[in-house]
């Protein structure tokens, strides 16, 4: 029964994913939603009951599951254009497909019950830069350069609506060139500054556009880290290897970077009298 318990939030993940799978196959009428979210659910799920049963690598699980079949086979073997580009492309075209629906579910909408999770566990970006050697940040953030998010934001709506305004020929041919290309700009920039900064998730923290959806739906997620402030000791550990300079062991909402968790749990771990949960 302990050990039931123990596997249960796993399990009611996996059944939220499968609703969702299920009620997109029949109102959508296509195989493929099944297929996706459920995949995507029991990554999910399976990497959720290797966290509980304390395997060190569940979130890495999670990461490379999730991330490679988005980068992998939705992007590359099936054509379709998940970065932001594709968005404002498919939105263009009024079709609700596949990365209309992926931004709805997991960085517009979703973040309200999950925060960044998707940035913790599913970004095939995020997955690359988190091999590099810098986990934890190796000096304060330089505040003045997250400005640069909304540059590359608006410079990405810019560039498809300058596609559609001029009515360029092959437009999917270059929605498809254009994810490539992207991908590889975005995993050189984040290499680039993960060591010029000596901080794997630099690029996250200045340059991704995405942040700008993720940010303030995240900012009312249900699901967030809580502290128990009655129990911290102000030890300053929590801080020292959160990868993104989270305040947590203020128990605001508006404690210092708290749009920026991604759910990792290594604030959680560290935590030398549990006062993080
Ligand atoms: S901030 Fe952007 S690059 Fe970083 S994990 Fe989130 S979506 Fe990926
Ligand atoms: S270490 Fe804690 S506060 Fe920092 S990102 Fe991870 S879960 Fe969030
Ligand atoms: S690690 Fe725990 S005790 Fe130390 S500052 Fe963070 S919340 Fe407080």
């Amino acid at each position: 029964m302990k050990n039931f318990k123990k596997y249960l939030p796993a399990l009611i993940l996996f059944l939220a994913f499968e609703t969702v799978a299920v009620s997109l196959w029949l109102a959508l009428d296509n195989l493929f939603y099944l297929f996706n979210f459920s995949y995507i659910g029991t990554c999910i799920a399976v990497g959720l009951a290797m966290y509980v049963s304390g395997k060190k690598y569940a979130r890495r699980f999670v990461q490379f599951a999730v991330g490679s079949y988005m980068l992998v086979y939705l992007g590359i073997i099936s054509r379709e254009n998940m970065q932001i580009e594709g968005f404002w492309y498919y939105l263009y075209m009024g079709v609700f497909e596949a990365a209309t629906i992926h931004y709805a579910v997991a960085k517009i909408f979703g973040p309200l019950l999950f925060g960044r999770g998707w940035c913790g566990y599913a970004c095939w970006t995020a997955m690359i830069l988190d091999l590099l050697p810098y986990k934890q940040p190796k000096a304060p953030r330089k505040k003045k350069l997250g400005a640069l998010r909304y540059v590359m934001f608006v410079l990405s709506f810019a560039l498809v609506t300058a596609l559609f305004l001029t009515h360029a020929a092959h437009l999917e041919t270059i929605m498809f060139w254009l994810f490539l290309g992207g991908n590889v700009l975005y995993y050189l920039l984040g290499i680039l500054l993960a060591f010029a900064f000596k901080d794997n998730r630099a690029f996250c923290k200045y340059l991704c556009p995405i942040t700008v959806f993720l940010k303030p739906m995240s900012y009312f997620s249900l699901f967030r880290v809580k502290c128990d402030e009655s129990k911290c000791v102000n030890c300053g550990k929590c801080q020292r290897v959160c990868p993104m300079n989270v305040e947590v062991n203020n128990n605001s909402r508006r404690r210092k970077y708290g749009t920026e968790c991604i759910l990792c749990f290594e604030c959680v771990k560290e935590c030398p009298v549990k006062a993080l949960h």
